[in-house]
């Protein structure tokens, strides 16, 4: 049993002086994945800052005519929010992907963004893992990797980020809001997530003083022409072997702008800006230039092709 101390806190500026006086403490939202890391040893918080009562648990148009989706809205709540269904539909569909009703009821969107990666070896202590103890070594690497990443890997890590939501954020262009102890500050989503690199340990650019207080929708939703599929192992409650989020824009039959994301594949949700302009060359084209320093072990080079095919089927479904 590791012993830790426990506040709640009512406003934002509280929980991030509680938190810059105490680096070794975690925020506590939905507790869906931090209390499992504690229970199986991975994660040993000194304290847990509450912030379920902060009022961040609202969905409000912004001034550009976007939407904020508060970062304790539970992910049912934000799926099944009437402006979340009618003008960002991937996104409603993207959350409704991931985990179980009972999860999505108790799962926040800021924590859906912070959860950690389902690697086994990430969760098993008896094995080394660069990302739960920095310089040990990457279990994954020679051992089961038929999950792990494909692309943006390093030599310390080839994790995924599981989130279902965060792929429709990426194709989305969200803007993640947070504060920290200087003030609040945007960050791009395309920003928000790391690859590994040589600080596998680090998933966000978050600063560790800093909580996200929401997200940004854009104005545009992409509301008629979009796409998310997600290819598992079952149909209930299994991280993505390769997911896709399309979003386009048409005239009549032509695609003028197109937003592809991928999950289960790196890191990050995996966006190539450049591959999104092969899309009048066809699926293949788009398909070549996303995967194009794609890295796969023994194990999984299966999802090349997986992701290939899966990004065939959703852009003829999302065209129509
Ligand atoms: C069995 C199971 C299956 C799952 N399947 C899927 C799936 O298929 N797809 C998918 O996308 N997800 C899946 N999930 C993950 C689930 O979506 C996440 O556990 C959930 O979104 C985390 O939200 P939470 O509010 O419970 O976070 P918590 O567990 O409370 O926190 C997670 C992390 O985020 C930090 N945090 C939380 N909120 C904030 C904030 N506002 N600011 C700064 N830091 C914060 C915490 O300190 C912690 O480090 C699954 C989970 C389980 C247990
Ligand atoms: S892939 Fe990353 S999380 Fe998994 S064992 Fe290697 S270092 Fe750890």
């Amino acid at each position: 049993m590791n012993s830790f101390s426990y506040v709640r806190t009512d406003d934002v500026a509280t929980a991030v002086h509680e938190m810059a006086m105490d680096r070794a403490a975690k925020f506590i939202a939905g507790g869906t994945n931090l209390i499992d890391l504690m229970k199986e040893n991975v994660a040993h918080p000194s304290r847990l800052i509450d912030i379920t009562r902060l009022p961040l648990d609202k969905i409000e148009e912004t001034a550009n005519g976007g939407l904020r989706l508060g970062a304790l809205v539970k992910n049912a709540d934000t799926a099944y929010n009437e402006q979340v269904e009618k003008r960002y539909p991937l996104l409603a569909k993207a959350i409704l992907a991931g985990a179980s009703p009972q999860l999505r009821n108790m799962a926040t969107n800021g924590g859906n963004l912070l959860q950690r990666t389902r690697c086994y070896y990430f969760y098993d202590t008896a094995t080394p893992c660069n990302k739960r103890e920095p310089g040990t070594t990457c279990s994954a690497m020679d051992g089961f990797n038929r999950m792990h990443a494909i692309l943006g890997t390093s030599e310390h890590c080839i994790a995924t980020h599981p989130s279902d939501m965060c792929v429709a954020l990426a194709a989305l262009e969200a803007v993640v809001r947070v504060t920290g102890k200087n003030g609040e500050r945007t960050i791009p989503f395309a920003e928000f997530h790391r690859l590994p690199g040589d600080t596998p340990h680090l998933d966000s650019n978050l600063q560790a003083d800093e909580i996200i207080t929401a997200v940004d929708l854009p104005a545009k939703g992409f509301a008629e022409h979009y796409m998310y599929v997600k290819v598992r192992d079952r149909r209930s409650y299994a991280f993505a072997l390769v997911s896709v989020a399309a979003a386009l824009e048409m005239d009549c039959d032509t695609i003028r702008q197109a937003r592809l994301a991928l999950g289960g594949v790196a890191h990050k949700p995996w966006r190539v800006e450049a591959a999104e302009a092969e899309l009048p060359r066809g699926a293949k084209a788009v398909t070549a230039k996303l995967l194009a320093d794609a890295k796969p072990t023994r194990e999984n080079a299966f999802k090349l092709q997986l992701a290939e095919r899966t990004l065939g089927a959703v852009l003829t479904e999302a065209r129509s």
